[in-house]
């Protein structure tokens, strides 16, 4: 199953995603994170994706997709796998369709106002060893500007600043919510109310995920 989860930067994908890997036992496959780590390993994708990223705009579609098609080919992902971030626009969502097709995919869409966004991104912290994201007034850490898991030091990201913000939520608004129109097409699609606490947002998704993983089951039973 590949569950590709769509919505604004700061809408809690990233947080969703863990929770859904909790549950269901699909890796989170994130290209922001996979970008972050080539940039923090200082590898020839990471050098050249740098730059986009402190900026707030894309990557090439050939890098993500190149990095994405990488990830999703290990043993971990072949029972299913959950998209953060990626496709992030119709030409992306086109390539993976062609390059990997899924006979079970379901979009997640986690919609927010832009307000909203931009106040818990303002507030986000991320550890700066395993990535666990907190948010200072929706979820702090026990220790203040400590990871609760790992105990390393929590920072910004370089891109949650505010002209760097404003910027990111352009280009989704430009770029991304196309794919609502492209996925919903297909049948697919699924908005989430996004506003709710972590896990009424998560409540919601769960029924979603559970009805669709108990009507592919029933459909492979027949076979
Ligand atoms: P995120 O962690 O998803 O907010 O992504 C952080 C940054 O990584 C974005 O602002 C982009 O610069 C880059 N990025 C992440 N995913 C993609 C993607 N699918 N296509 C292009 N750039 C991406």
């Amino acid at each position: 199953m590949r569950i590709v989860l769509l919505g604004p930067p700061g809408s809690g994908k990233g947080t969703q995603g863990d929770l859904i890997e909790e549950k269901y036992g699909f890796p989170k496959v994130s290209s922001g994170d996979l970008l972050r780590e080539a940039v923090k390993a200082g590898t020839a994708l990471g050098k050249e994706a740098e730059i986009c990223m402190s900026r707030g705009k894309l990557v090439s579609d050939e890098l993500v997709l190149d990095m994405i098609q990488e990830r999703i080919s290990q043993p971990d992902c072949q029972t299913g796998y959950i998209l953060d971030g990626f496709p992030r626009n119709i030409s992306q969502a086109e390539k993976l369709e062609k390059a990997v097709p899924s006979a079970h995919e379901v979009v997640l869409d986690i919609r927010l106002n832009d307000h909203s966004l931009v106040e818990r991104l303002s507030s986000r912290r991320i550890c700066s060893d395993c990535g666990m994201i907190y948010n200072l007034q929706m979820k702090p850490p026990v220790k203040e500007g400590m990871c609760d898991v790992c105990g390393h030091k929590l920072i910004r990201r370089d891109d949650d600043v505010p002209e760097v913000i404003r910027r990111r939520l352009k280009i989704y608004h430009e770029q991304t919510e196309e794919l609502v129109i492209y996925y919903r097409d297909r049948d697919i699609y699924h908005a989430v109310d996004g506003k709710g606490k972590v896990d009424e947002v998560f409540f919601h998704i769960s029924s979603i995920l559970d009805q669709l993983l108990g009507e592919f089951s029933e459909k492979e039973a027949v076979r």
